[in-house]
């Protein structure tokens, strides 16, 4: 019996190494070089004005709150309005910027409610943080525009959404900032990076020089000259180790050849899924409209998802679960009937495997599982 993962990263071998190599042989895996042109490539692809290529997407996000709160003059303990419903990077970002992340409801599409966003604006909400569960961008339009008209920055966790276009434009634009994860398991993995991409320059480069410890950028290219203060730059504020390396940006870079094609390939699967489940009151498909969705994840909601669980481990097919409450963890716990929907889909949502390596047989061979009795 062939096993099926959940997940399954593809990578071009040898293109991938030879990209290493280039590395290798410069004497160059750092910062710079190929981060730079992955940088590059990358605002070619989405269109979008600035990008920076980072460790992961979670040090993007913290990154992303806290240059919003330094240059608007935050306080600690003010709100950023954001899902229950997500990994925890997430609400961690918010978090660890000494921001409160207030909980809005989900709907049936597995993000935010554009209505429930709006009743839980206060005088001390700042942003809304919205995440495209599975690479889906329905909702985030009129929540976009929820905080145009109310003053608020927006945030898009795009950890999903690599390739994700909105009228055909990609993911990322309209927002303040968007963030997204080439980590090991993503549309676009490499080992574990992200990018961090403003709207704005001074974002930008306050991003660039936090992300490599507050080290003064413009000094540091002067301290290369060739003169007797090469030794000398300024560190002007505490910053972080975040910034991205030229061996994960290698494997970026050739993952972005690929990414449309993938991605093409994945609504391919969730197509084939779609025809060959059987929908009902026992089972429905989660459904990725108003958009060309990267299919990061295929979602079903199961009345009886814990002995669909148990079936597929039995045939060898390894559903996950994308996402439990956040609110069920003791740093987001609160009353958890604020949030209804967030609990009963969380209870219900099965995700099932999506990756380059399937087959329309594997996919009718899960299907068949799911409709077995018993
Ligand atoms: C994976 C993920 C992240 C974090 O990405 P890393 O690159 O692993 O830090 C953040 N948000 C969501 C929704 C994710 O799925």
């Amino acid at each position: 019996m062939k096993t099926i993962p959940l997940f399954k990263p593809s990578f071009h071998v040898d293109e991938c190494l030879s990209e290493i190599r280039e590395c290798l042989e410069k004497g160059w895996t750092g910062l710079g070089y190929k981060t730079l042109i992955m940088e590059e490539k990358w605002k070619e692809y989405t269109g979008l004005p600035y990008a920076h290529f980072l460790n992961s997407a979670t040090a993007g996000l913290h990154l992303a709150v806290k240059i919003l709160k330094d240059r608007h003059g935050w306080k600690d303990g003010d709100e950023v309005i954001s899902t229950p419903f997500t990994f925890v990077s997430t609400n961690h970002a918010i978090t660890y910027a000494g921001l409160k992340p207030v909980f809005a409801d989900i709907d049936g599409t597995l993000n935010l409610n554009p209505g429930s966003v709006v009743s839980r604006i206060t005088p001390r909400t700042r942003a809304i943080m919205f995440v495209g569960i599975g690479g889906n961008a329905a909702n985030f339009p009129e929540v976009r525009e929820i905080g145009r008209k109310h003053g608020l920055k927006v945030i898009l966790d795009a950890a999903h959404m690599a390739g994700t276009r909105i009228d055909g434009v990609h993911a990322g634009h309209g927002a303040d900032v968007t963030v997204f994860s080439f980590h090991a398991v993503k549309n676009l993995p490499t080992a574990d990076s992200g990018m961090l991409c403003f709207s704005d320059e001074e974002s930008d480069r306050m991003a660039r020089r936090l992300s490599w410890l507050g080290i003064d950028l413009d000094t540091y290219s002067r301290s290369l000259k060739d003169d007797a203060y090469k030794w000398k730059y300024d560190v002007p504020c505490v910053g972080f180790k975040y910034h991205g390396n030229s061996v994960m940006a290698s494997l970026a870079l050739v993952g972005l050849k690929y990414l449309d094609e993938d991605n093409g390939y994945r609504r391919r699967i969730a197509g084939w899924y779609a025809g060959a489940l059987d929908e009902g009151p026992e089972l429905s498909v989660v459904r990725h409209e108003g958009c060309e969705s990267s299919r990061h994840l295929f979602q079903i909601l199961l009345e009886n998802r814990e002995a669909a669980i148990i079936k597929l481990n039995r045939h060898g097919i390894n559903p996950g679960v994308h996402y439990r409450d956040n609110r069920e963890y003791p740093q987001y716990q609160e009353a958890l009937d604020k949030c209804p929907e967030c609990v009963r889909l969380s209870g219900k949502v099965l995700s099932l495997p999506v990756h380059l390596g399937m087959t329309e047989d594997d996919v009718e061979r899960i299907a068949d599982v799911l409709k077995e009795n018993g």
